[in-house]
């Protein structure tokens, strides 16, 4: 199918309600929206697969501290790109994991709760299907994953 023309507030809005059985009570979303963003060419199917992911991530290290944390969603303009960050108050990734968490199978969750597969399907949807990119940054109480989207239209 090809790409549609996407309203990302709209699509992360959409996957919050959703996932707000969830999210539950202990995690606080903040909403740090840039709505001047241009909406983008993009695949909201898979987008919300993404979103979905992210946010499973976060709510998860969130609720490992066993304490109330904040999920925070910020979209900005970068350039020619739109950045959709999620950010969260959990334990971060420790450093001698870093460079794993988007292999396939890669889990640090016990049985059951992780496939390992989420930032692997996330990596290929933004990088391989949208020409965007993933990044992350992360400290303790500071977790950061960045997809930055192309303006301009992804080829088929
Ligand atoms: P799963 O969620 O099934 O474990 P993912 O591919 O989504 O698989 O994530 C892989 C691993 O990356 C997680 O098991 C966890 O160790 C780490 N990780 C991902 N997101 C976060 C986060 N927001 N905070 C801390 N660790 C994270
Ligand atoms: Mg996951």
């Amino acid at each position: 199918a090809p790409h549609r023309v996407v309203d990302v507030h709209e699509l992360l809005d959409s996957t919050l309600l959703m996932l707000s059985g969830k999210i539950g009570p202990r995690v606080r979303v903040v909403k740090e929206y840039d709505r001047s963003v241009p909406d983008v060419p993009a695949y909201p199917a898979e987008l919300n697969q993404v979103w979905t992911n992210l946010i499973d991530n976060a709510v998860f290290a969130i609720g490992s501290t066993g304490r109330d944390g904040t999920l925070t969603v910020r979209t900005a303009r970068e350039g020619d790109r739109l950045l959709v960050e999620f950010r969260d108050t959990g334990p971060g990734i420790p450093a001698d994991i870093r460079s794993r968490i988007f292999d396939p199978f890669f889990t640090t969750k016990p049985v059951g709760e992780g496939t390992g597969l989420g930032l692997d399907i996330s990596w290929r949807i933004v990088v391989n299907k949208h020409h965007g990119s993933l990044q992350v940054e992360s400290a303790p109480g500071d977790t950061r994953f960045q997809v930055l989207l192309p303006l301009t239209a992804p080829e088929p």
